[in-house]
């Protein structure tokens, strides 16, 4: 079965080929596109409206399959579902469900683990396990919106692993998400979220795609930057701004830069302003995060009144601030931190379905 495609992970047009390849008429491909990507069947055994032999002779040239849920967690108040959806080949990632007043946001992760190593971050802990493909990344909406009975309007790929070092498998999904034949979800409701590798910025620029970036600058100066988001050292400040102001020129969208705020790390009123001072000029959005503590990490949260003060000095000058809401702290819903606490057995991590 090695080195078969998995059916989620083509595209109308590359099924067609496929299909028509082995000889079935090119009508069937627009069916099994249908079944994939509009209707998330996870089998072939699921098409009716396709004779048994053809169906056999698909689960012969293709895998076929979804994701599990090995395991979730609701909030106290509902509006927040953290899964951890197990993968074909024994690997599981994190996805998590949010409830808006406009409808539901997914977030997704596009590797198992990550190789960036981020101070704060818990999916770099063991670094990178592996990259996900298009379909695993479409699997993680469709596990989710089944087993709710929710449906997803908008995106943000901020779960484990950076976007940008999986270019070729985002980019691809980012088309599989918003074709006609799927699930038709407009690129204005989808956010990539990257540390910072400045060349696939340019690359995903060029692409002129709809969708919002999000940095997660973390610092603003080189010397803490590169203790905190390690990647600073090969892409620093000097490189990753003009990017960043490039992309909003070009695409139109306001660029998102995360702050992760951290106890006396980098949470004065000095970082504030010089944060202030080296966005200048850029299209920019600012979404403060006080921090999701990572025991690992030995990182604490920002006092509120930090906080306050923070977020005071950047709208003094000029930026539009946001402080992100607080969505599942309950549920340990920061990046990485179920998968770990399932994978270490502990407990407090492994609240099978339905628990809240
Ligand atoms: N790799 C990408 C996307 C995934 S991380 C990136 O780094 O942008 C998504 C966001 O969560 C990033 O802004 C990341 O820095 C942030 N994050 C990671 N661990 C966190 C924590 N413990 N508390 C708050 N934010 C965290
Ligand atoms: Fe990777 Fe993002 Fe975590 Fe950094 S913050 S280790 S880039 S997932």
């Amino acid at each position: 079965m090695a080195g078969l495609p998995h059916i989620r992970d083509l595209t109308l047009a590359e099924l067609e080929r496929e299909i028509t390849a082995m000889g079935l008429p090119k009508y069937r491909a627009a069916q099994v596109a249908d079944w994939v990507h509009k209707k998330g069947a996870t089998s072939f055994a699921e098409m009716t409206n396709l004779p048994q032999e053809v169906r056999e002779k698909l689960a012969r040239a293709f895998h076929q399959g979804g994701l599990t849920v090995w395991d979730k967690k609701v909030s106290r108040d509902g509006s927040t579902i953290k899964y951890l959806l197990g993968l074909a080949d024994g690997q599981a990632v994190e996805s998590v469900l949010m409830q808006y007043r406009y409808g539901h946001s997914a977030c997704l992760s596009t590797q198992v683990g990550c190789r960036m190593g981020c101070r704060i971050c818990a999916s770099g802990l063991e670094g990178l396990v592996r990259n996900l493909s298009p379909g695993e990344m479409l699997g993680q909406i469709w596990a989710m919106q089944r087993d709710s009975g929710r449906r997803v309007r908008s995106i943000v790929l901020m779960g484990s692993g950076e976007p940008l070092d999986n270019y070729e498998a985002t980019v691809k999904f980012l088309e599989l998400v918003n074709a006609r034949y799927g699930l038709n979800i407009g690129h204005r409701h989808i956010t990539l979220s990257t540390s910072g590798i400045v060349p696939r910025i340019y690359d995903l620029m060029r692409l002129r795609l709809a969708i919002t970036l999000a940095v997660s600058l973390h610092a603003p100066n080189n010397e803490l930057r590169d203790r905190l988001v390690p990647v600073n050292k090969a892409y620093p400040l000097e490189e990753l701004l003009p990017a960043c102001s490039a992309y909003a020129e070009t695409t139109g969208r306001r660029v998102s830069f995360e702050y992760a705020l951290i106890h006396n790390v980098n949470d004065t009123r000095e970082h504030a302003g010089e944060l202030a001072r080296i966005l200048a000029g850029i299209h920019c959005h600012i979404n403060l995060i006080p921090v999701n503590p990572v025991p690992e990490r030995g990182m604490g949260r920002s006092r509120p009144g930090n906080v306050r003060l923070f977020k005071e000095i950047l709208e003094r000058a000029g930026y539009p601030v946001t402080v992100r809401r607080e969505l599942g702290l309950d549920i340990n819903a920061a990046c990485g931190q179920l998968r770990r606490r399932v994978l270490a057995g502990d407990q407090n991590g492994r609240n099978r379905r339905g628990v809240s």
